[in-house]
């Protein structure tokens, strides 16, 4: 694996791929370790957790300028993301016991029956690049606390990411095998999901990727969560705050350089209102820095690889060839590194990538609604599920349209976020199950019933 540094285009590091035989050796290694893990106190698991997030707090910078040099996040949001893993670890180190507490249920005089949450194994994770330890912390810290053990497929452009999160788990002192980090070509994932020492699989990515594992799970009947992409609308109704719809509306989409799967990608915008709110959001996106990822004042970074930068500015010329109007952007910088700057299409027409395909950078989709209903139907018109923000100023409003929008999740004047306290996922081509809070805590567990005479 050779590591470019995307903001410079330079080779960083090389790393020697690890092959099918190697990550067998590390499932007998996870088997074994598995065996003694499950029996440790929960209390005891929940205080190696808390170590993690200590150990994260100390070295936040070095995490983050890591992440920075792999994958172009600029090094502000890298710290940022480092106190999100800080914070997910403590919220699990405090909350585990309670989420995986017995539960009981009204039974026959003399009976006990209660539900028990118990490990499941080895599950094996397979990760992408956009938050390189975000992603991995959000099955690592609930899965291992509740007993199970972990195997990291991490995304073939941040391996120095992937080891870095192995030497976290090691140093904390958790024990030999509980998580480890494999450096493995996608091409020899299937062979390991088919192991059957391996008995749950998540997976964070593409479609192509998601529809991999979950027929290579079904074929062998393993459980899996699936997070993937999304098209996120960003509904704009005529009674909303025009600045602050702008101003988190052009940071929902350009965060993490636009690299996000629950990034506002689709604005729809009332007509009563648009030709006012598109101004402010030009005004927006061209306010927003773009440059090199490790000044703290960068809010825009390099694309995480020259291949996908092109990838998207081919979605993009597509677009403008297919009848799009640029609004900002819209060409690569004349640079060294993956530059793209944040780009607005407007008049898109129907079926154009644009319309229908997920930008995974920094360019907005912008869509004119006739009104309330043809905002929502807008809302709706995407294969995708992930998430959904719409503006108004009234609540109530807010509130019965959340209902009518077909996504995992929907915020009413907020941008879409995770949270480590509250459920998050996807339905359709978004995925399945969902991560976080107690609910994704209990995905990786056998719900055992227990009934004692
Ligand atoms: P990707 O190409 O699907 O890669 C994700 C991971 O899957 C990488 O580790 C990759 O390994 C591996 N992979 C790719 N093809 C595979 C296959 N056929 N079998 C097994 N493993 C395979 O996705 P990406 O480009 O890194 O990430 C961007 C996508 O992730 C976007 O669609 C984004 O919306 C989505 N995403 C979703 C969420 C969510 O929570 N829903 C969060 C973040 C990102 P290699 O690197 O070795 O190819």
């Amino acid at each position: 694996m050779n590591v470019i540094n995307p903001a410079t285009g330079d080779q960083i590091d090389t790393y020697e791929d690890e092959d099918i035989t190697e990550a067998k050796e590390a499932l007998d290694t996870a088997t074994d370790a598995f065996d003694s893990w499950r029996t440790r106190p929960l209390r005891e698991r929940e205080e190696l957790l808390s170590d993690v997030a200590d150990i994260l707090g100390e070295r936040k910078q070095k995490y983050a300028e890591l992440m920075t040099r792999e994958m172009g996040k600029p090094v502000s949001q890298a710290k940022g993301e480092i106190e999100k893993c800080e914070w997910l670890c403590n919220h699990y180190a405090e909350h585990a016991d309670a989420y995986l507490a017995d539960e009981f249920h009204p039974s026959p005089a003399g009976s006990a029956v209660k539900t028990s949450y118990e490990p499941l194994g080895t599950v094996l994770a397979v990760m992408p690049w956009n938050f390189p330890f975000w992603q991995v912390f959000r099955f690592a810290a609930p899965y291992l606390t509740a007993g199970n053990v972990g195997i990291l497929k991490h995304a073939s452009n941040v391996p120095g990411c992937a080891l870095a999160i192995e030497e976290i788990f090691r140093d904390a002192g958790y024990p030999e095998g509980v998580f480890q980090s494999l450096l493995l070509p996608s091409s020899s994932v299937e062979d390991l999901l088919a192991d059957d020492r391996v008995k749950a699989a998540t997976l964070t990515g593409s479609g192509p990727a998601g529809r991999a594992i979950a027929s290579t799970a079904g074929e062998h009947l393993k459980k899996t969560v699936l997070e993937l992409g999304g098209s996120d609308p960003f509904v704009v109704l005529d009674d909303a705050d025009l600045d602050a719809a702008a101003e988190t509306g052009a940071w929902a989409r350009n965060q993490n350089s636009g690299q996000s799967c629950i990034a506002a990608k689709r604005f729809i915008v009332h007509d009563e209102i648009y030709d006012e709110f598109v101004d402010r959001l030009v005004d927006e996106f061209d306010s927003l820095t773009v440059g090199d990822p490790m000044d703290e004042d960068t809010d825009i970074g390099p694309q995480a690889r020259e291949d996908l930068m092109e990838e998207l500015h081919e979605q993009v010329s597509e677009s403008v060839d297919a009848g799009a109007t640029v609004e900002i952007g819209g060409e690569p910088l004349d640079c060294e590194g993956a530059f793209y700057p944040p780009t607005m299409l407007t008049d898109i027409p129907e079926g154009c990538p644009a319309d229908t395909e997920e930008l995974f950078g920094p360019v907005a989709s912008v869509y004119r609604a006739a009104d309330e209903e043809d905002a929502i139907a807008k809302a709706n018109d995407t294969e995708f599920g992930l998430g959904a923000s719409i503006w108004t100023e009234d609540r109530e409003r807010g509130e019965r349209l959340t209902h009518e929008i077909d996504a995992g999740c929907v915020y009413v004047n907020q941008l879409v976020k995770s949270d480590p306290r509250v459920p998050f996922g996807g339905v359709e081509e978004s995925g399945y199950g969902r991560e976080l809070s107690e609910i994704g805590i209990q995905e990786f567990v056998n719900r055992k019933t227990i009934w004692v005479e």
